[in-house]
């Protein structure tokens, strides 16, 4: 039973403030309808990046700011805001301006969290682009937003960049840097490429740091006050997993308090060093790190240009952090990795773990192994910034397991049926946002727009119930959700249940079609090092213990899951190789 959002009362669509203080403070739904709203206690911040960065230089500018291990980079505070205002004035110089798109296509390196300060400073909107993009996604994305500048690596692992950049726009071969008139990418003007040597036609990293001069310098105040919090500072693009990327856009607002509120609830201070071995193309590393961590002047510690299970170990004993974010994924790999190591992690307090549903037995692992006793559950998506629910250090470990926590300050949340009514606290619906953390739109997507956010509801596609004191649990995707033969099967109950088996390591299930049920479960299995399972094995484990519809018809043993970069698992490719295998089988 559900009933319209519009015959709620104000009151328990949060817009009246009479709502008695602790259900306010922990976001308790009221009137048993699944509709929360954080806490208002702390008002928004209206400020810019370049204002939060100030405020971080003049309260902790001698403590360290960032450490990048792989390449031994070290700054304070006080030394990264130097050079973020002289790679700031050289992008003055080449011509780029407030408004203008900058792309940065680079795994986690110095460059790119310098170049998101650097164009935040001059209010120019930094365009994340994916490092597994090929040439055809960085061809759409560079168009599609319009970039005026590119910043790239020359190359990274089987990537190579720099080839990639040169076979889009030959003219770079023949062009002055900063000159690029290209077919294919119209309106790129300026490549920059970090490391010695830029190859012709683009700018190094250190030219760009050198070319601006007094004249820049002294803009850049000028710039600094004409910025508005409203401003689109960022795109991010979402890695869906049908269609063509979109390009969420995101502003100071939506960045700097998103970024405060989630670094709130893990209690970091300037006394922290929190570890970011997730990517920064990704909100979870650019934002929920980077911004995370300036907003209250902790250091940030970048293990290496890409997760490493054993290099991120190493960065966790020897800087003694005391925080670290990873995808679920991420921590099963540092387990796994931990039995061969002799490492203190005495030093570890707490830490964030999000973009995909945290298995119990991971949770209880790194709590006890890792010492991340106060390790915390997001939940969120780029449009929204990109949390909107999070466990406190001291949720029961039962909430901290089951649930993402409960909804942030300063955003509503609904969970709606498909005829958009509000459903009663426990049933399942999409979840809904509203509130500052929504993004601006998809760049140059009216259409999308529209039809994701609806009357300032974000639509996150996501399937979620809430509980009666406000914890919130995400069931699956409404598009995820399989159709067994009439049943409803949510692949996250059947992930949850194959990881109890004492040789899974990990487990990924997913729908292909099927002519007698509509679709039939499939499950793609990682054994745990050294362990021999089995495909029948797997099933037996099965049998008797969850309903006969649920049971995955379809096992595989692999030894590595399709991903996205961030650490998401793929289950559309999983679903086109399985149907594959499978039509190969039946000839
Ligand atoms: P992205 O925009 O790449 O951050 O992806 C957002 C999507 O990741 C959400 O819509 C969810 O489907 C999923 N997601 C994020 N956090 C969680 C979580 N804690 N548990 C389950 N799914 C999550």
């Amino acid at each position: 039973m559900s009933i319209p959002i519009e015959s709620l009362s104000n009151q328990a669509l949060g817009t009246c403030p009479p709502r008695d203080s602790a259900a306010a403070a922990s976001g308790a739904p009221l009137n048993g309808r699944s509709y929360v709203r954080g806490e208002t206690t702390a008002d928004l911040e209206r400020v810019t990046i370049p204002q939060l960065f100030r405020r971080a230089v003049s309260r902790h500018g001698s403590r360290d700011a960032l450490v990048f291990r792989g390449s031994g980079e070290r700054l304070s505070y006080h030394e990264f805001g130097r050079e973020i205002d002289a790679v700031a004035s050289g992008l003055l110089a080449l011509g780029l301006r407030r408004g203008d798109r900058v792309g940065i296509w680079s795994p986690n390196r110095y460059e790119w969290v310098l170049t998101q300060f650097a164009t935040a400073r001059i209010g120019a909107i930094l365009v994340n682009v994916n490092p597994a993009y090929r040439i055809g996604e960085l061809e759409y994305a560079l168009n599609k937003v319009g970039c005026k500048a590119l910043v790239l690596t020359p190359s990274f692992k089987s990537s190579d960049y720099l080839s990639m950049i040169l076979e889009l726009a030959p003219e770079l071969e023949a062009c002055e840097p900063g000159r690029l008139d290209a077919a294919r990418l119209p309106t790129l003007g300026c490549v920059i490429v970090t490391g010695a040597d830029a190859g012709p036609g683009a700018f190094t990293f250190d030219e760009v740091r050198s070319l601006g001069g007094p004249a820049q310098r002294q803009r850049l105040q000028a710039i600094d006050a004409s910025l508005s919090p409203d401003d689109a500072i960022n795109i991010q693009f979402t890695s869906g997993t049908t269609g063509a990327p979109k390009g969420a856009t995101l502003s100071h607002l939506n960045v700097v308090n998103n970024a405060r509120f989630v670094t709130d609830r893990i209690r970091l201070s300037d006394a922290d060093r929190l570890c970011i071995p997730v990517p920064l193309y990704h909100c979870f590393g650019m934002a929920m790190g980077v911004m995370g961590a300036v907003s209250k002047g902790a250091a940030m510690v970048f293990p290496g240009e890409a997760f490493e299970p054993r290099a991120t170990l190493q960065a966790l004993s020897e800087e003694r952090c005391t925080a670290v974010y990873g995808v679920p994924t991420m921590f099963v790999a540092m387990l796994e990795e931990i039995e061969s190591e002799s490492l203190d992690l005495g030093s570890l307090r707490t830490g964030i773990m999000a973009g995909a549903p945290c298995p119990t037995e991971v949770m209880e692992r790194i709590t006890t192994r890792m010492n991340l006793r106060e390790m915390t559950i997001c939940y969120g998506m780029t449009e929204t910034s990109p949390v909107s629910f999070q466990s406190l250090v001291d949720d029961p470990l039962d909430k901290r397991c089951a649930t993402v926590g409960r909804v942030h300050p300063h955003v509503e949340v609904k969970i709606v049926d498909p005829d958009g009514n509000v459903v009663p606290v426990g049933e399942r619906g999409e979840l809904c946002t509203r509130g500052y953390a929504v993004m601006k739109g998809y760049w140059g997507d009216e259409e999308q727009t529209r039809e994701s956010i609806v009357d300032g509801w974000m639509h996150t596609g996501d399937l979620a119930t809430l509980d009666d004191e406000g914890f919130c649990s995400i069931v699956g995707r409404v598009k995820d959700m399989i159709i067994r033969g009439g049943e409803n099967v949510y692949p996250r109950e059947i992930e949850e249940f194959l990881f109890r088996h004492p040789d899974v390591s990990v487990a990924q299930v997913f729908g292909i079609p099927d002519e007698r049920y509509g679709e039939e479960v499939c499950a793609w299995i990682i054994p745990k090092p050294g362990a021999s399972l089995t495909e029948d094995a797997v099933r037996e484990f099965c049998r008797e213990q969850i309903a006969h519809y649920k049971i995955p018809r379809h096992v595989r043993i692999v030894e590595e899951i399709p991903m996205t970069i961030s650490g998401k698992p793929q289950k559309f490719v999983m679903r086109d190789r399985m149907v594959e295998m499978l039509s190969r089988q039946a000839q």
